[in-house]
């Protein structure tokens, strides 16, 4: 795969000189948002750009090893934003990051928005909206970080790219695709591994680094979700787990732990669908994953105010525990399972 060479072209165009750049990704940021950011941004600066990264929320712990994360600055506090705002405002160029919605990154969307720097929007999720000069928008791609491997690639600059580079990129990409066990590891993105492999990226190392760390109360939570609090409906087509405040505070869990529980579910034959909500202190957040032709897209859209993609998406709820629950299990009945 690769993009229009009239596409790249542009952009090139608008990457000569010395730049201010600014990338600005989602909140709670995954593998994919740092990843393919952190490698963009380490290019960017290579090629003698002035670059700053901006998450609306802090990254976990669990990511802090990806080669970067700390010059990351988060859009969170007073002194943050007024930090964050001074480089917007700044910058002739601000990059879009895993995102394709300025409601997405709520409060920093309208910071964005008012920024006149020129904007790129580099994305794989569905239906983005048209607020970019220039939109790098594909969801035949499995990850944002094999996007930006193409653009690289397009512009012919591959040489450029370090082991790094490669790395935070091939975090974004593995991540992904479940380590390439979901239906969007295409040959593209097998292809892309290759050469991020052939840089010098050690696959066991980010296998590793990403799915055997867990700090033993992680797993413990894992257990009592599946044990205490996975329920199965609609015939066992459907799985869902409801956790409130306490029960996270209970397991004194950091921000990232419950990533990758929403798959567990499916180790049950028949499982189409799996949602995994999760009570914060402004809303309940939501997570969907479902397989082959269940859209879970539409359905965290329709009703949870969310996104993302056909198999896996996610949103959010704002009516409290119960009335979610409610409302979930009267929406599941419009979904073609
Ligand atoms: P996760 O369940 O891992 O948080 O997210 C699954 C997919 O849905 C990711 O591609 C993510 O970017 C997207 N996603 C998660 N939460 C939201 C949300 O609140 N809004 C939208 N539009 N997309 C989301
Ligand atoms: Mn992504």
């Amino acid at each position: 795969m690769a993009f229009s060479q009239t596409l790249v072209q542009e952009l090139a165009n608008q990457l000569t000189g010395t730049k201010q750049v600014v990338i600005v990704t989602h909140p709670q940021p995954d593998g994919d948002a740092l990843g393919s950011s952190l490698g963009w941004k380490k290019f960017l600066e290579k090629k003698g750009h002035q670059v700053s990264f901006i998450s609306p929320t802090d990254y976990t712990k669990n990511l802090s090893w990806i080669p970067g994360t700390d010059t990351t600055m988060v859009y969170d506090t007073d002194m943050g934003k007024k930090l964050c705002n001074a480089k917007l405002d700044a910058a002739d160029l601000i990059f879009c990051l895993d995102f394709n919605s300025f409601s997405r990154i709520e409060e920093l969307g309208e910071a964005v928005k008012k920024a006149t720097g020129y904007k790129v929007m580099i994305d794989h999720h569905q239906q983005p909206d048209s607020f970019a000069d220039l939109m790098f928008s594909d969801t035949s791609y499995c990850a944002t970080a094999e996007m930006v491997y193409d653009i690289v690639a397009g512009l012919s600059e591959t040489d450029l790219m370090d082991e790094e580079i490669a790395l935070c990129l091939y975090v974004g990409l593995a991540t992904d695709n479940g380590f390439f066990q979901f239906n969007n590891a295409t040959p593209n993105a097998f292809r892309v591994a290759a050469a991020l492999v052939q840089k010098g990226v050690k696959p066991d190392f980010v296998s590793e680094k990403i799915n055997n760390v867990f700090r033993e109360t992680r797993l413990r939570f894992f257990g009592y979700c599946l044990h205490e609090k996975l329920k199965l409906v609609k015939g066992g087509k459907v799985a869902y787990m409801m956790l409130t405040k306490e029960e996270i505070k209970k397991f004194n869990l950091q921000s990232g732990d419950s990533e990758g529980l929403v798959n567990y579910p499916f180790k049950i034959d028949g499982v189409m669908v799996s949602a995994y909500f999760s009570e914060e202190p402004d809303k309940i957040k939501v997570s969907f994953r479902s397989r082959g032709s269940v859209d879970v897209n539409t359905f965290a859209r329709t009703y949870f105010e969310g996104g993302g993609h056909r198999n896996a998406a996610g949103g959010k709820s704002l009516i409290g525990v119960e009335k979610t629950e409610k409302k979930f299990l009267k929406a599941i009945n419009d979904l073609k399972i």
